[in-house]
């Protein structure tokens, strides 16, 4: 996947020194591609300035650099680093939410020669087609695009006769990017998350099993720009801690697209036992469900989250139902986000594992939900019925009781501190 991490344009020597000048090769850069970003209009600025942060939060502990911004592409040099460390922060940047591309990059002087010399060195290694493809953002460059192209292509084949010129579908793409100061020489890229940066559409609280779903319900709502908290609820004190240690990992793996997370914990074991003193019987689920989303609001309401969220998915499990959801969305006032309502398991499933969460997921645990599942769950539970066990059982009391009462984790994927948005 990341050929241009292994291709000899990046020397990386163990020791952390850099011998790119040394050697005539160009600084080597990170250069980024934008997604929707750049579509925002007037707001631009202040989306920017967000990607910007969440850029530094993703970075941390590694060198410091330099980031220069123009329309749809981000720059971060950082020219006392070894080729190893750039390549870190490339890495990095991967999982930075609103950022498509990232390249390793080549920093070349506004020089023909030099181009050509550096983007004749970085195809050494190759077998198959190449393309070059070249662009100028700086229309004041001697040669035009297709010149540029043609020049360094012919310059490429005739240094490496074994590689194959296919402008169609070629193996290599070759890029040139002439920009105001400088020219950049890059091949392949590595895909980026896309979506928007992390912060920019607000703030919202996960309600976070140890299950496959709701990671990845997380992700897709961090990935359209809501910073999020997490809010796991343990079968404690008639389970052990095991749920927790998971909604820990998990937490910790989700921590990478975002920087600064927070999972709060609910031992929940007492209140699922009021509720089926109250004569729950077959709508225990349901009626556990909707005090863990009134738990969930009070929680939001001082996280000053305006939106829930969960990985419910139509259909899926008996708790899910058309009737059901209608019946959970009742018990609070804030939206509920289920961006899984529309997928498959599987599709969850292949995406928890492109994430790194499936495996997580799949570790045995004691889940709280499974303590006192009743032998017949109800299908179609029926509001009032619901509202009549919470009167019983003074539910939006105990829900704020048990949201003053909450555990603080920091599962943090960088270590300690990194905190954007
Ligand atoms: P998941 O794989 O996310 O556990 P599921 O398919 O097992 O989902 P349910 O157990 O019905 O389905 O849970 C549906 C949603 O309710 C979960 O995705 C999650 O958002 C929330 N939820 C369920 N159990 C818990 C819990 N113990 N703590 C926090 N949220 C929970
Ligand atoms: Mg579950």
């Amino acid at each position: 996947m990341s050929a241009s991490l292994d291709s000899p344009v990046v020397d990386a020597r163990a020791d952390g020194a850099t011998r790119t000048s040394a050697q005539g090769l160009g600084e080597l850069c990170v250069l980024m591609k934008l997604g929707e970003v750049v579509l925002k209009g007037s707001n631009r600025p202040l989306f920017e300035r967000r990607l910007q942060n969440n850029i530094r939060a993703a970075a941390k502990g590694l060198p410091e650099f330099r980031l220069s911004q123009r329309r749809g592409v981000i720059m971060l040099r950082m020219p006392d680093a070894s080729d190893l460390e750039v390549a870190q922060l490339a890495e990095r940047m991967r999982n930075v939410m609103g950022i498509v591309w990232v390249h390793l990059v080549r920093r070349v002087p506004k020089d023909l020669d030099a181009v050509v010399d550096v983007a004749v060195r970085s195809m050494a290694d190759r077998s198959g087609s190449f393309a070059v493809r070249a662009r100028r953002r700086d229309k004041r460059f001697p040669l035009t695009s297709s010149e540029l192209a043609a020049h360094v292509g012919g310059a490429v084949k005739q240094a490496h006769p074994h590689l194959t010129v296919n402008l169609k579908q070629p193996d290599h793409a070759l890029q040139i990017e002439v920009d105001k100061d400088e020219v950049f020489v890059f091949t392949d890229g590595m895909p980026g998350q896309g979506g928007l940066p992390v912060g920019m559409s607000g703030r919202g609280l996960v309600l976070m099993s140890g299950g496959i779903d709701s990671p990845v319900a997380a992700y897709r709502m961090m990935r359209r720009g809501l910073k999020v908290d997490f809010l796991h609820f343990s079968g404690m004190p008639f389970t052990g801690p095991e749920s927790i240690y998971k909604a820990y990992s998990l937490v910790r793996q989700l921590d990478r697209f975002q920087c600064g997370s927070r999972l709060y914990v609910v031992p929940f074991g007492k209140a699922q036992q009021q509720i089926r003193n109250s004569g729950a019987e077959r709508l225990q689920i349901v009626a556990q469900r909707r005090l863990m989303l009134k738990t969930a609001e009070a929680l939001a309401d001082r996280l000053r989250a305006t939106a829930l969220i969960t990985g419910d998915a139509l259909g899926q499990v008996s708790s899910q139902t058309l009737a059901n959801i209608t019946a959970l969305d009742d018990a609070v006032d804030l939206p509920i986000l289920r961006p899984l309502i529309g997928m498959d398991k599987t599709e969850i499933m292949e995406q928890a594992r492109a994430i790194g969460t499936l495996a997580i997921s799949e570790l045995p645990d004691e889940d709280c939900c499974t303590m006192l599942t009743p032998r017949q769950v109800e299908t179609a539970a029926k509001i009032a019925d619901l509202r009549q066990i919470e009167r019983r059982l003074d539910a939006e009391e105990l829900a704020e009781h048990l949201a003053a009462n909450v555990q603080l984790h920091r599962p943090s994927f960088f270590g300690e501190q990194a905190d954007a948005a």
